[in-house]
């Protein structure tokens, strides 16, 4: 009944929304990782090491 395994958080801008509702996806490091918007992929895609969350 947790929210939390639906829930994806975008890593460039901060924002939270539903898995399902995520406008883009990458794996990065065998993670992957939601975005609002194309942009904010790219954004990402640009500078990964700055935004994956790291061990
Ligand atoms: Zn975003």
């Amino acid at each position: 009944m947790s929210a939390e395994e639906k829930e994806a958080q975008d890593p460039v801008c901060g924002m939270s929304f539903d898995k399902d509702e995520a406008a883009a996806t990458m794996e990065y490091e065998g993670e992957v990782y939601y975005f609002c918007g194309e942009s904010c992929k790219e954004e990402f895609a640009a500078n990964p090491d700055q935004y994956a969350h790291t061990r």
